[in-house]
């Protein structure tokens, strides 16, 4: 019979499976297991949605079988079973299989991250096997078939024989190698190993035939091998047995094995809640964000039980925006199971049940900030974006939660600190939080600004994040002290005699500024001396509500309306170019109008502004070299 081929993308990964060197080979049982138990759920729900008798939960289970001499092990289960068409569909293309967009990913994901965040499924037999059938017979057909294939050259599907509906998995396991051991999936305590780490919480029975050695009967000193057939899992799902019975790797085996990551999550929140409402949750929240995090293809949600019984993948009402990169799940037996997507929106006890498990991360996002620093910056490396975009939208209305969660990187030690932390240092004469915009911390530290309110004893915090900015902004102020943008006007940094001193300054020469104004053009709204500049020549200020910062944001952004702000130069009134545009302006304009538009674009190279004409600016700097 003519071999098919498998669809490109299931080839690739077919491939990958085989010469997998993937440490974890394990989880293919926990993939076939996992296809079992969901083909028994659909089972289970059809006959009971046409109220078909005789089909008692009790009666599915999943069987293990190994064949020692035939290296050969089976895992059967008498679920839904798979039509001719399904088995082409459903094994022949990995398209088909988990739910995202393999061809994507594929490309750049290395294999750990493939085989951990995809789940690839039916497809990671391959890694323990040279060779897989599948027999099967769908629920309510009289014809089984059986799907064959030996790797990525292709597979054959024809008609068979098979009494029950359902489907028997049978693995070739593949030969020792030098470095890998494959024999041991053919070792009964290997199995129920495996089996308890990974599958102990699936809700049917997992049988195995066990040979066991017993002391004959009547006999006090002879013994027999003995076959019994075994329960290998417990039934009971993770998050309803007793935190005090469960182990941290057990959590973590189950978060990944449930949840699609290839690391530990970075924090673990198990909690039984009692009351209006009563429902267990097992919170995760992972070390890095998915690949598809800050996309809009990434859905959040908990994914919702009742009883034990899964009634939706992932339910986005019971997580806010803000907190959307936890993971994991809920479990109330106050749900009804025939809860929809419609009602589930109006449900009262849904909305209590999601209140109450913000307020929970929340405290546990501050407990960790307060006694694991550590972990907690890493979590924000991870997640900080989200929390700041969480208070600037819907117009600052989760402000409250998030403020105290959000970190900047301070000119004080070059470390994250949170605004409580910054505001219980600020000294008597400071009146106002500190901080600046650009790309990286290190350009910000080279900003004129910083260096001048630094020299003030004050701190700075760094926005390096698009949104930084508008967050600040809507947060407004914090223990009543508002934000100050230091490359924004009026920093207000001066002693009176100071200010007396600029303003002087500034009256004196107010024809040669209005002059250097006018030959700069309208990119600047006005031209000025400073005493705030440390060693500098020259700052652009912005003044009124748009900072460049927001400019630059803005500008970027689809639709952007070319909204600009308005800057001011401000010249180093005690550097020596200050005397040098006196003297120019006195005995040669033309060089001082030009001296003015390169002070111009240098001033906005310092900002991390684009210079409005590059080849002016260089033909300038040349004809004074
Ligand atoms: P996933 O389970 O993520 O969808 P798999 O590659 O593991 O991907 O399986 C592909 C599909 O094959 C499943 O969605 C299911 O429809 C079908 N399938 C796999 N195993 C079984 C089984 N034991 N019984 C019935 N259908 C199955």
């Amino acid at each position: 019979m003519a071999k098919k081929q498998f669809k490109a993308e299931s080839k690739k990964l077919m491939d990958m499976m085989i010469n997998s060197i993937y440490t974890h080979k394990d989880i293919f049982l926990r993939e076939l297991i996992s296809n079992a138990s969901d083909a028994l759920d659909k089972r289970y729900y059809h006959a009971f949605s046409k109220g078909e008798s005789g089909t008692a939960r009790d009666d599915y289970r999943i069987n293990l079988f190994i064949d020692k001499e035939n290296r050969t092990l089976t895992v059967s289960d008498n679920g839904c079973g798979m039509t001719a068409q399904e088995l082409e569909n459903n094994l022949g293309t990995i398209a088909k299989s988990g739910s995202l967009d393999f061809k994507s990913g594929l490309e750049k994901a290395s294999e750990v991250e493939i085989i951990g965040q995809f789940g690839v499924g039916f497809y990671s037999a391959f890694m323990v096997s040279d060779k897989v059938s599948v027999l099967s017979k769908a629920q309510g057909s009289d014809e089984a078939y059986l799907w064959e294939s030996e790797g990525v050259d292709g597979y054959t599907v024809k008609k068979s024989e098979k009494d029950e509906a359902g489907t028997v998995i049978t693995l070739h396991i593949k030969e020792n190698t030098e470095n890998e051991d494959y024999d041991k999936y053919l070792d009964q305590y290997t199995l129920q190993n495996i089996v308890s780490k990974y599958s102990d919480y699936i809700r049917y029975p997992i049988m195995l035939d066990m040979e066991k050695t017993e002391l004959k009967e009547g006999s006090e000193d002879e013994y027999e091998t003995v076959t019994e057939a075994t329960q290998l899992n417990s039934m009971v799902p993770l998050w309803r047995k007793n935190k005090s019975e469960i182990t941290a790797e057990e959590y973590n085996e189950f978060y990944k094995s449930k949840f699609y990551d290839f690391e530990d999550p970075l924090k673990t929140v198990h909690s039984k809640t009692e009351g209006q409402v009563s429902y267990d949750a097992l919170l995760f929240i992972p070390k890095h964000p998915p690949f598809d995090y800050y996309t809009k293809e990434f859905k959040k949600g908990l994914r919702l039980y009742t009883n034990g019984v899964v009634i939706m993948d992932k339910c986005e009402e019971l997580l806010p925006d803000h907190f959307s990169f936890v993971k994991g799940l809920v479990d109330s037996a106050d749900l009804t199971l025939n809860i929809s997507r419609e009602t589930l929106q109006h449900d009262h006890l849904l909305k209590i049940i999601a209140k109450n498990l913000e307020k929970k991360i929340k405290s546990e996002l501050e407990k960790m900030l307060k006694s694991d620093r550590e972990n907690y910056e890493k979590f924000f490396e991870a997640f900080g974006l989200q929390l700041k975009y969480g208070l600037y939208a819907n117009y600052g209305a989760d402000k409250d939660t998030l403020k105290d969660l959000i970190l900047f990187t301070s000119s004080l030690e070059k470390k994250p600190v949170t605004l409580k932390e910054y505001v219980s240092r600020m000294p008597e004469s400071q009146k106002t939080i500190y901080y600046a915009c650009g790309e990286t911390n290190d350009k910000i530290d080279l900003l004129p600004q910083t260096d001048a309110v630094k020299e003030k004893g004050f701190e700075v915090l760094y926005c390096t994040d698009d949104v930084d900015e508008f967050a600040l902004k809507m947060l407004y102020e914090y223990e009543g002290k508002n934000f100050t943008n230091i490359c924004a006007g009026n920093l207000d940094l001066d002693s009176d005699s100071e200010k007396e001193e600029i303003k002087k300054e500034n009256e004196e020469n107010k024809e040669l500024l209005t002059f250097l104004k006018d030959s700069i053009g309208n990119a600047v709204s006005g031209v000025r001396f400073t005493n705030k500049l440390k060693n500098h020549p020259v700052c652009l200020t912005s003044e009124g509500m748009m900072s460049l910062e927001m400019e630059k944001v803005l500008a970027s952004m689809p639709g952007a309306n070319g909204a600009k702000a308005t800057v001011v130069l401000e010249i180093n009134k005690n550097h020596k170019i200050a005397s040098t545009l006196k003297e120019l302006y006195e005995s040669d304009k033309d060089k001082a109008g030009k001296y003015a538009k390169i002070l111009y674009s240098q001033s906005c190279l310092i900002a991390g502004k684009a210079l409005d004409n590059p080849a002016e600016y260089c033909e300038l700097v040349c004809e004074i070299m």
